[in-house]
């Protein structure tokens, strides 16, 4: 397993490095957000250790760039920051675990045998469409500059649609996947909500990217 660690701390930067390597990580160590960022761009890490406090930036556009990229590497975060919209921050911003210092070496070396434990790209990476784009991990839409306010349920339908972009999806498909179990009403329900998902996305000056296709379901456009 090969760990990027990104920590510009003097003292510990080499002290956990030695250690990953120890316990038989091969370890690169770096400094600064963009040094970090030409590792990145020139190797597969399987993990980075990032600390958020670097001297030409903050740690976390490293860890939105791993994301953004859709690259297998998980991200463990080590900071002094441990308020808890700073947890909820470095998580949503793309960190798979949180580790506060000071901590002790074998709970960042359990953490970091757990998180490489996972499959990578559950939460997957951004979807793009021309000038649509969502955000698995923060849940959140844009078109363009402009964020889009969405409901869980449009979310989920326009997350779907983005995932088979190209092709269309018929109602059926779409209750399948998108509405539970238990859900006992007719397909019209789609159409209601897909209107509405519409409705939402009808930025000024842009084209709708949703496509009705008569008679069989939906469509977004790979690119337009
Ligand atoms: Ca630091």
């Amino acid at each position: 397993m090969r760990v990027l660690l990104v920590e510009d701390d003097p003292h510990l930067g080499p002290v956990l490095a030695r250690g990953l390597r120890e316990e038989g990580y091969a370890t690169d160590l770096v400094t600064t957000v963009a040094d970090a960022d030409l590792h990145l761009a020139v190797h597969e890490y399987d993990a980075v250790v990032l600390d958020l406090g670097l001297p030409d930036g903050d740690g976390s556009v490293l860890s939105r760039q791993v994301r953004d990229r859709g690259l297998p590497t998980a991200v463990l975060i080590l900071t002094a920051r441990s308020t808890l919209s700073d947890k909820v921050a470095g998580l949503d911003g793309g960190a798979d675990d949180y580790l506060v210092k000071p901590f002790d070496h074998p709970e960042l070396a359990a953490r970091l045998r757990a998180v490489l434990r996972r499959p990578r790209s559950v939460v997957g990476p951004v979807l793009e469409a021309g000038d649509l784009r969502l955000d698995p991990a923060t849940r959140t839409v844009w078109r363009g500059a402009v964020v889009i306010p969405l409901t869980p349920r449009e979310f989920a339908l326009l997350q779907y649609l983005l995932t088979h972009a190209g092709r269309v999806v018929s109602r059926s498909e779409l209750l399948e996947h998108v509405w539970d179990a238990h859900y006992e009403g007719g397909s019209n329900v789609v159409d209601a909500h897909v209107a509405n998902l519409r409705r939402k996305l009808d930025v000024t000056g842009l084209q709708n990217p949703v496509e009705t296709v008569r008679g069989v379901g939906f469509r977004i456009g790979p690119t337009r």
